[in-house]
């Protein structure tokens, strides 16, 4: 009901509010005239009707502005506080709990489908000697930069997530194994082109990335899901990191590539 009067505006509501009371009252007022009128008063109706009429648009707009105003303020502290809730202050991307929440019902809907999707885990590398050398600010400006290209990278219907300090998770829908890694090489690449300057320095980073398909007739969760795609980036940090490994059911061992 909120979300319908922020969409249709405050004015428009109030003077709606308004129409509304004075043909509600001009039909209350009818009424009791007529009875009154009936019963052997001798009502004047003009005088009845431009009462009627007038009073509620002088006095509705006055109450119904205040009160629509309100009403909206507290729906817009209420939709602030639910993106508090569900983002990353830093990033702005999705919360842990909110990547969860969002990812667990795509998985649930895909599996009904029996849709394609991959999961993926990104994790900067070597983060720790980036704080140590330029500052702990420095080290946040890398984060919030890698959450812009991540976003520029990726589809609006892609959910993604910070899962704690330099770790991203990924879930791309409808998407298979070779889609998702065409994804993490444009992921590498626009990582490599998006330095961040910091006073005179320049700071570069990479990421490793782990891959995870989902197969259609799999029954695997978002945490099962996500364990693979953990297991694959293990691999891609073993292999020498700033580069992509992919879950392998087959051999249950990650190939990284
Ligand atoms: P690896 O390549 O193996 O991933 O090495 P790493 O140094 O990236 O990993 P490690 O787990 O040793 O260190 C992660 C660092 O990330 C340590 C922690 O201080 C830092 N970190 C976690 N959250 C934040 C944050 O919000 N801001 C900043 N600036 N640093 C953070
Ligand atoms: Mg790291
Ligand atoms: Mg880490």
């Amino acid at each position: 009901m909120i979300k319908l009067l922020a969409r249709i505006g405050r004015g428009t509501t109030v003077a709606i509010i308004s129409l509304i009371a004075s043909l509600i009252s001009i039909a209350v007022t009818a009424l009791a005239v007529a009875g009154l009128n009936l019963a052997g008063f001798d009502l004047n109706w003009q005088v009845a009707m431009i009462l009627a009429a007038g009073v509620p648009l002088v006095v509705a707009p006055l109450l119904s502005w205040y009160l629509i105003g309100l009403l909206l303020h507290i729906h817009r502290i209420e939709e602030e506080m639910r993106s508090i809730a569900s983002h990353d202050s830093l990033t702005g991307l999705l919360s842990r709990h909110a990547f969860f929440d969002r990812a667990g019902n795509y998985v649930s809907l895909a599996r009904r489908d029996q849709s394609a999707f991959a999961v993926l885990i990104a994790d900067l590398d070597h983060f720790k000697s980036i704080n140590d050398r330029y500052g702990h600010p420095a080290g946040d400006a890398v984060l919030r930069l890698f959450a812009d290209v991540v976003n520029s990278v990726a589809r609006r219907s892609d959910i993604i997530g910070r899962l704690g300090g330099e770790e991203f998770a990924m879930l791309l829908p409808s998407t298979g194994e070779a889609e998702a890694l065409e994804f993490s090489t444009r992921l590498h690449a626009a990582i490599g082109k998006a330095v961040l300057k910091h006073q005179d320095d320049i700071i570069e980073y990479t990421a490793s990335i782990g891959v995870a398909a989902s197969q259609p007739e799999a029954g695997d969760g978002i945490d099962g899901l996500l364990a693979q795609a953990d297991r694959a980036l293990y691999e891609a940090k073993r292999g020498g990191r700033n580069r992509t490994a992919v879950y392998r059911e087959d051999d249950s061992r990650a190939a990284a590539s």
